[in-house]
């Protein structure tokens, strides 16, 4: 079954434009530009409408998501977890925006799986897991924010949506297609973005307020990864960094600081897998991006234990830095044959 067909957005339109709720937005670990983007968006509409509305992720987002004009609070279970186990016990509708495995939402998992009342999904991540009442699952789309952008027309909604839930949603297609350059397989982001643009949105700064934004210290971490950390195998036609938790605090990092870094390698002539390891405390993140078809979130699930997109996954490893660099090594001889096959 499709699920953005009919009788999903009616199912929907019903439990949005009935009676006022009580609504909890939540998105998945570590939020990026897509999470913050469509919870926010998606909140400001439904908080128009007349519904009671918070939004909750898991953990800290990045200095360069804290400019938006929407007043909401973002609740960070980390830090406000009493208010945020709160409004979850309060709330009779639940929705996930921008994951599919209640895994991904880390510390918050348990709260999700375990809520008593209506749950829906909204997302655009292959293999979604069934925990929700509703799911749109829908991997053609570039973003959950151009989703939401499509659910909420679909219900009715249009009208809800003001300055600050257009300027969100873009912000989601913007970030999720890296400025509309990839993910991008269809028309369908292109025409989101161009509508949300007749809410008056100033679309120069929102690119601006996201990527001409680093602080000293990240671009200097930047040049340091580029010219100390990379490492080039052109024979694997793939690239690596990987960045210990003390070189991290002699650049005073700050969340997300990386976040993006993994991409850069893929602008080198021939270079079609990129990853990036970083040391945290107890653990190594890892993030793969690829040209062509090259199936990276296969590649993260099968060795590190998480997923993503075909061209844009994550995971971790529990080895050290230096054992899991190596592994990652001894995974290209593996994979050579499959990597130098691929057409860009
Ligand atoms: P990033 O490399 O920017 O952290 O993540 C790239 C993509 O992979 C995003 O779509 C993100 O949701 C997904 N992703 C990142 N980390 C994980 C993970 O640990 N597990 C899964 N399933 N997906 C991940
Ligand atoms: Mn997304």
């Amino acid at each position: 079954m499709k699920n953005t067909d009919n009788e999903i957005f009616n199912s929907l339109k019903a439990l949005f434009t009935g009676k006022r709720v009580k609504i909890v937005i939540i998105s998945h670990e570590n939020p990026d530009g897509d999470a913050v983007g469509s919870s926010l968006g998606l909140a400001e509409v439904l908080g128009n409408f007349g519904h009671e509305v918070n939004v909750i992720v898991p953990n800290v987002y990045p200095e360069f998501l804290k400019w938006f004009s929407s007043e909401l609070k973002v609740w960070i279970y980390d830090i406000d977890k009493k208010e945020a186990k709160n409004i979850i016990s309060c709330a009779e509708v639940l929705i996930c925006l921008d994951f599919n495995n209640p895994e991904r939402a880390a510390k918050m998992s348990k709260q999700i799986i375990q809520f008593q009342g209506t749950k829906v999904m909204i997302d655009h991540h292959p293999y979604p897991v069934q925990f929700c009442d509703y799911m749109i699952s829908e991997t053609e789309y570039s973003s959950t924010a151009e989703l939401v952008f499509r659910l909420v027309t679909e219900t009715g909604l249009k009208d809800f949506i003001n300055y600050a839930s257009a300027e969100a949603l873009y912000t989601g297609i913007m970030t999720d297609t890296g400025s509309f350059s990839h993910n991008i397989s269809r028309p369908g982001p292109f025409l989101a973005a161009a509508e949300l643009m007749k809410w008056g949105i100033d679309t120069e700064k929102i690119q601006s307020n996201v990527y001409h934004n680093f602080s000293a210290d990240r671009m200097k971490l930047l040049g340091y990864c580029l010219n100390k950390k990379m490492e080039v195998f052109p024979e694997y036609r793939t690239a690596v960094i990987h960045i210990s938790r003390d070189e991290l605090l002699e650049y005073n990092f700050q969340p997300g600081d990386p976040e993006g870094f993994v991409n850069y390698p893929l602008s080198i002539n021939n270079i079609i897998f990129s990853a990036l390891f970083i040391e945290k405390k107890d653990v190594v993140k890892a993030s793969f991006r690829s040209k062509g078809n090259f199936p990276v979130n296969n590649f993260s699930q099968r060795y590190f234990g998480g997923g993503g997109h075909l061209n844009a996954a994550g995971g971790e490893s529990k080895l050290t830095l230096t054992e899991t660099v190596e592994r990652f090594k001894q995974l290209l001889i593996e994979f050579k044959h499959q990597l130098l096959g691929i057409t860009e």
